[in-house]
């Protein structure tokens, strides 16, 4: 049994510890620990976090390569600090049978590099007409808990309303696109002074915000759980505040990009920005971050979503939406939520681990920084500034809004059950 000793550690941001690894567990956690027979890794006023937990990542395997695997995936997300990714539905075949969540949970096993919770479809071909084959999908050896069509929304509500009952039985939840089809025809940036300006097809906040408020209401008539993904604006937080007031169990997300960018950015015309939901305006972006800090908003998730060169790099109405996310998810963070004084370390645990492993009930991940538990671990140097610079990336895809952009923190160490997944921001 190989033993790591992490020397001088600040544990969610607290005092420096050190954190003894034996095998896949963490032995002790203590001031002056004995480094005998132990492999040391100096931390130095480094924080040390839980792994962190992505609930909605898009590994594009099977079906486009091109833009990532399973295998670039999580070591995309093993290098920004991951140590379990939920893969969304919507490959080619789609996720909606036990073969192919198998099939994408299998590979997550073999690479080893983070585990993969693969999500599977609602809907048969995500066409939202029939319900896909859930109670085999959570069966499967993949034992799939969220179910989402992701890239398309759940429009149909009485498809929705049966999900809900259905993954009832078992304690999953559906993970809802929210995005109303018909007031959402051929958008190309958020509906605003901004695309008024520009003279660009608008996707207004309420084609978001009328599916939330219909859904937690669908949820609250069956009590069911609904997730929402990628929530945008400020209305949509005022409705799920609503409902969780009224005992709804509804949880939500948001990605660092609606944490950091709006959508002044689109007068550049540069796709990199173009993504869905859209980037929407300095309100809501405020917005986004008080629901993050006072819980409204559970949680942060990336939507990663890869897209080859030929995809992003061409005129904005053509392009692909969509930006890879795991390897700066974190930095991101920091700057809009630490530096900013809303969230301490113990708060972005909370968002980025513990709550994501929660809500699609990702055993061993998300757990406390305590003797016995499994030693999923990531090593933040948040002193360290830097310029992103996408050729350093390990997922295929480079289409980071990012580019260029300072931000604060690097991910040095990953551990996934005790194995160093990363090693001074090298990946094993
Ligand atoms: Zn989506």
């Amino acid at each position: 049994m190989s033993k790591t000793l992490i020397r001088g550690a600040k544990v969610l941001g607290g005092e420096p510890q050190d954190v003894l690894i034996d095998g896949e567990t963490i032995a002790e956690v203590g001031v002056g620990l004995s480094a005998e027979g132990a492999e040391a890794v100096e931390a130095g006023g480094k924080v040390l976090l839980p792994g962190l937990v992505d609930l909605h990542t898009h590994l594009r395997e099977p079906g486009r390569e091109d833009s990532e695997t399973v295998l670039t995936g999580t070591r995309a997300a093993a290098s920004g600090g991951y140590t379990a990714v939920f893969a969304m539905a919507n490959t080619f075949p789609v996720a909606d049978t036990a073969g192919v969540v198998e099939q994408v949970y299998r590979l997550g096993q073999e690479h080893g590099y983070c585990d993969v919770q693969p999500i599977g479809a609602v809907t048969v071909g995500l066409e939202g007409r029939k319900l896909a084959e859930l109670g085999a999908m959570h069966e499967s050896a993949a034992g799939v808990t969220v179910f989402s069509d992701d890239g398309k929304c759940v429009d149909d509500a009485v498809i929705m309303r049966r999900a809900l009952e259905y993954v009832k039985a078992f304690g999953g939840v559906v993970a809802q696109h929210a995005q109303e089809p018909r007031l959402t025809e051929g958008a190309q940036m958020n509906e605003g002074v901004v695309s008024a300006e520009l003279g660009l097809g608008g996707w207004p906040a309420v084609a978001e915000e009328s599916i939330i408020a219909r859904d937690v209401l669908l949820a609250e008539h069956v009590g069911s759980r609904v997730h929402i993904c990628h929530l945008s604006t400020a209305g949509s937080v005022e409705i799920v505040r609503w409902a969780k007031s009224r005992g709804i169990d509804v949880t939500a997300e948001v990605t660092p990009h609606h944490l950091l960018l709006t959508d002044e950015l689109v007068r550049t015309y540069n796709p990199v920005y173009k993504v869905n939901p859209p980037l929407r305006t300095e309100r809501d972006v405020m917005a986004l971050r008080e629901a993050l800090a006072d819980g409204t908003i559970d949680i942060v998730a990336t939507d990663h979503a890869p897209h080859p060169h030929e995809d992003k790099d061409c005129e904005w109405a053509a392009a692909a939406m969509g930006m890879v996310g795991l390897e700066t998810a974190l930095s991101v963070v920091q700057q809009t939520m630490v530096e900013t004084g809303l969230l301490d370390w113990a708060g972005v645990a909370d968002r980025m681990s513990v709550k994501p492993a929660r809500i699609g009930r990702a055993h061993g991940h998300g757990r406390p920084v305590s003797v016995g538990e499994p030693a999923n671990l990531t090593l933040v140097d948040t002193a360290y500034r830097g310029e992103v610079d996408p050729a350093g990336f390990a997922s295929r895809s480079r289409n980071t809004p990012y580019e260029g952009r300072e931000l604060p923190g690097r991910v040095t160490h990953t551990w996934l059950r005790g194995k160093a997944t990363l090693v001074d921001g090298k990946l094993t």
